[in-house]
Formats: structure tokens, sequence, C-alpha cells
């Protein structure tokens, strides 16, 4: 299987249709990156900036980030790297950022983190803002936020980079060749006002990670939990379907960054339901490109269609015989 995969490297994934799939990997290293020239993914999908923040003693400084994105950017050679910017706070806590308010937070995922913890910790992310822009500099920077829950955040965020955009170009700096912004779309509230949100974007990236645990309420690290809901359940893929469908003619391109798009089911379900673009753990682009190319979309989005008619079918038993049947 691992040759198989390897093989795969240099082709390219089309389904059996010729549509084009993106298939991009998720990293937080340095030496993550690496796994692109391994796999022919087609970039980095995310990359999360807070893994430096999470293995330093102290808060990194300014010149390490941008270090750090360089050494990335180098690495990804001209393969797109979506930089998210810092999801700290909440579980992923560092000891150097504590204040009263994390201490206080009782249920962490849904508390002091992410954006909210770096549009009020304004240093924090006018540094990383920096250090994104000056490491971009003469190249293209994708630069996403985590856990939007209204459109303002994100203007708020896009402001501290056109600050310090207005700095650097004021000191005569090399400036990045183009900047495109995207959202993490996590938080189901931004689902519903989408229309206001998608014209300021340049791309939109579900993170289903934390999108799931949202909409069923169910912890994403509770083992207790974990069967409590299921990725192939009617809720999760007909909200997923109603992104895309709102999303049609926006022009934004979207994609699933949550582990969900690594898995062979899931996968085949979001082709269903009209994503064409999915970032995903390094180990699984093989085996998704393989199952890519034996995908017809207009097959498989007419089986979706018909399932998530019916709330009471089971979609993964579904899956299942109708990848059996095909070979998939
Ligand atoms: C997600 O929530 O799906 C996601 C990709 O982000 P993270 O797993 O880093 O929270
Ligand atoms: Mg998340």
């Amino acid at each position: 299987k691992q040759a198989a995969y390897a093989e795969l490297r240099d082709v390219e994934p089309f389904t059996r249709c010729g549509t084009r799939i993106q298939v991009m990997i998720n990293a937080g290293l340095r030496d993550d990156i690496s796994a692109l020239a391994m796999t022919g993914a087609d970039g980095v999908g995310l990359f999360r900036t807070e893994f430096q923040f999470l293995v330093s003693a102290t808060l990194p400084q300014r010149e390490r980030q941008t270090r750090l994105y360089r050494d990335v950017l180098d690495a990804a050679g001209n393969k797109p790297v979506i930089f998210r910017t810092v999801d700290i706070g909440g579980d992923k806590s560092v000891p150097y950022l504590a204040s009263d308010i994390a201490d206080n937070d009782e249920n962490p995922a849904m508390g002091w983190r992410a954006l909210r913890l770096a549009l009020a910790r304004e240093g924090l992310m006018k540094a990383q803002a920096r250090a994104l822009l000056e490491a971009g500099a003469g190249r293209s920077l994708h630069v996403m936020f985590p856990m939007v829950s209204e459109p303002w955040e994100f203007d708020a965020a896009k402001t501290v980079f056109d600050e310090q955009l207005a700095f650097l170009r004021s000191k005569k700096k090399l400036l990045p060749e183009s900047i495109k912004f995207g959202a993490m779309l996590e938080v189901p509230a931004l689902a519903e006002v989408l229309d206001l949100l998608l014209p300021k974007l340049s791309f939109l990236s579900v993170g289903t990670n934390d999108l799931t645990q949202f909409l069923f309420a169910a912890d994403r690290g509770n083992p207790i939990l974990a069967q409590r809901y299921d990725w192939l359940s009617p809720s999760i893929l007909r909200f997923l379907r109603r992104v895309i469908q709102n999303s049609v003619g926006s022009g934004v391109d979207v994609a699933v960054c949550g582990e969900m798009g690594g898995r062979r089911l899931e996968a085949l379900a979001l082709l269903g339901i009209g994503f064409r673009r999915l970032s995903i753990t390094p180990a699984a682009v093989g085996p998704i490109k393989e199952l890519v190319r034996k995908v017809d979309l207009a097959e498989i989005s007419a089986a979706m269609t018909t399932w998530l008619m019916d709330p009471s079918i089971d979609i993964r038993r579904e899956l299942t015989l109708w990848a059996e049947e095909r070979g998939i």
C-alpha cells in the first residue's frame, strides 16, 4: 500500500470524471513541510502557528516568529501555505499568557481563546501580523483567522494587518506580492451570516473538529463523548452542504481542514456534498488521492442527495456499501 501511495506522489488528484480536487496538508512545525514533497500535496491548507507558542517556555519574540514563517515558506517553495494566526488559550493554554480570565474559564473550548484572545492582546496580534508580513516579503502570503464568530472580528483582525502593512510601506520595506485573507468556519453562528462575511474573504476553511463539537455540544477531547456523534450524521452533513450552497457564486474557495477530511468515507461524503478542497493530515494524502481518482462526482452527489433527504438512513452504512460496490 505504502508503495502505491508513493507512486501517486506525482499524480494529480483528478476524479474519474475529470475534476481536479485540491489535496493539501495540515502542519504546525517547520519539519512538517517536508511532507509536501513526500506526498505531492498541493500546499499547506492549515499551518497552526500556535505550535511555536505551545512549545516555547516564553512568548516567542517577533524575530523568532518571522524566522519560522520564512523557513516554512522557503521549504514550501512555490506551493501555497495558509498561516492561521494563533489559536491559543482555552485548552491550548500557555503559562506566560496566564490571565484571570483564562483561569476562570470553565469551558475552555468556548472560552478565552484564538482570535478573541489575540484581538484583546493587541501586542500579540500586531507582532504576529508584522512577522507574517515580513516573512512574506516578495511572495504571496495567505493568512487565516481562527474561531471567527461574527464578521466584525474578521474586520478587526484584518485591520491589524492593514496597519502593519502601512507601517512597513512607510519604512519602504519590501512587501508581500499579494496577500489573501481567509477565515475559519468553526463557530456555527458564523454560518448564519455567511452572506455578510464572504465578500470580505478570499477563502474559507471549515474546521470540522471544533465545528462538530459545537454543533453537538460534545467536547471533542472527551473519549466518553466520542460515540455521541458521527461526522457522517445528517446534522453535520446537511450543515456542511448548506455552507457550500450558500457560498456558490461568491468566488470564495471553501475547504475543510478538520480531521474529518482525511478519513475515507468522510472524504467521500464531503466530495458528494460539493467540497473540492481538503486539507488533511499528511499520512492521509496518499489514501485520499487514491480515493479521489476512483470517484465519479455526479454519482456520489446523487447518492448523497438521496440519503440526506431521509434522516433515518444510516449514511455510514450506505457509504460503506457504495464504496465496496465500486472497489473504492
Ligand atoms: C478544527 O477545529 O477543525 C481545526 C482544524 O482546528 P484545530 O483542530 O486546530 O482546532
Ligand atoms: Mg479549531
